[in-house]
């Protein structure tokens, strides 16, 4: 059997990008062998095998044809015979469709490293129409490598168009698609996913409120301040209170958003708390003692204090000004915190007394800033 290096390990090396996974291809092997020599099959009826020191993904070659919709319709033919130029071959990218020996030799049968000097991304055969999930994989690629100068090949552009003009992308799951958007998000240029997207028609089938970055001046501005470490949550929170805040029950709608795409809680509940707080932390300094015990109540900051720093990240993005508004909340929660009922209780308060006096306290306190 030889076994070769792939994908995007390849592509990166080449990049001189950092490489986080590699993926290998095994050709000349059965299952029988692969298991024999120690690799933990990933699952009964996928070629895919772990490595059992490196834990890496070791697949066998293979072919595949198209039986049904979505990105799951599909037969795989894997057997000894299966050459590595057609296993390369239904690859969704040329830069993805390149491999390394293990003597260090380059296999590229479909012009990976042209693409790569010219900075296309083009797909490598018709049968990339085959998988919706190329038109958001493309996309997702467009906004890692947008920073190097890569876009879109034209005739790859087309076909994108083209699966986007069926009911393709309505088979591909939610978890899936929420999955790429995410990965998406967490690239260089996140709003070339988008732009990606709208231009193959397919951005108000898969992201309706998304629509709205396109060519979006303030998304610009918020985009332009991610660093490595701005979090994808708060990336997605301070994109969405542009999509959502123009919007009448713009809260209900995000939230029905979220849902939908299968965010985690936490992404969900950042988004809708970055759109009620914001507003009221740009007018922070004119806000009611009582307006501020009340934000902080609806947002439950004093029981999850795990809440305000994506908070202060998010609304900080937002912000035109250089507002402290955020910090300012902080601290007050930290105050808040410091009321103490059990020694309001050693004072004598009880019942609904303790409960007006720890009131009257926050009113107090929140008054200060
Ligand atoms: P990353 O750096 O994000 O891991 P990658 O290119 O390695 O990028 P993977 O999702 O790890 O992407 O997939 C490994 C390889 O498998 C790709 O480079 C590509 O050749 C192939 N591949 C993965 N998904 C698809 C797909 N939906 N259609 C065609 N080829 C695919
Ligand atoms: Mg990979």
């Amino acid at each position: 059997m030889q076994i070769y290096l792939v994908g995007g390990a390849v592509r990166d090396e080449l990049l001189n990008y950092p490489v986080y996974d590699k993926d290998w291809v095994v050709v000349g092997a059965t299952p029988e062998e692969m298991i024999k020599n120690g690799y933990r099959p990933v699952g009964s009826d996928f070629p895919v095998f772990i490595h059992p020191k490196t834990g890496e993904e070791y697949a066998l070659a293979r072919t595949e044809r198209k039986s049904g919709k979505g990105y799951s319709g599909f037969q795989y033919h894997a057997s000894p015979d299966v050459t590595l130029e057609e296993d390369l071959s239904r690859r969704d990218l040329t830069i993805n469709a390149m491999a390394k020996s293990s003597s260090g030799e380059l296999i590229d049968p479909y012009g990976g490293q042209n693409d790569l000097a010219t900075k296309q991304l083009r797909h490598v055969s018709p049968a990339f129409s085959e998988d919706p999930l190329r038109v958001l994989r493309v996309a997702r690629f467009a906004a890692r490598y947008a920073h190097l100068g890569f876009t879109v090949a034209a005739p790859t552009l087309k076909l994108m168009q083209a699966i986007a003009s069926t009911d393709e992308l309505s088979h591909l799951t939610k978890e899936r698609i929420w999955q790429e958007m995410e990965r998406a998000l967490s690239e260089r240029s996140p709003l070339t996913f988008f732009n990606v997207l709208e231009q193959a028609n397919a951005l108000e089938q898969l992201f309706p409120p998304f629509t709205t970055l396109v060519n979006n001046d303030k998304a610009q501005q918020i985009a332009a301040q991610f660093t490595d470490t701005t979090e994808t949550k708060v990336r997605f929170a301070a994109l969405c209170y542009v999509c959502f805040h123009t919007l009448s029950e713009a809260q209900t709608k995000l939230d029905q958003f979220c849902r939908d795409l299968r965010t985690q809680n936490q992404t969900r509940e950042l988004a809708i708390h970055t759109l009620i707080a914001h507003p009221q932390l740009q007018c922070w300094s004119s806000l009611s003692a009582e307006n501020k015990l009340a934000l902080i109540k609806q947002l439950d900051l004093l029981r999850r204090p795990e809440r305000l720093p994506p908070l202060q990240a998010s609304t900080r993005l937002l912000s035109d000004t250089n507002t402290n508004a955020g910090e300012l909340l902080a601290n007050l929660c930290e105050e808040l915190k410091g009321i103490n009922p059990k020694a309001l209780m050693n004072d004598g308060y009880k019942g609904a007394a303790l409960g007006e006096e720890i009131a009257k306290r926050q009113i107090a306190i929140c008054e200060l800033f």
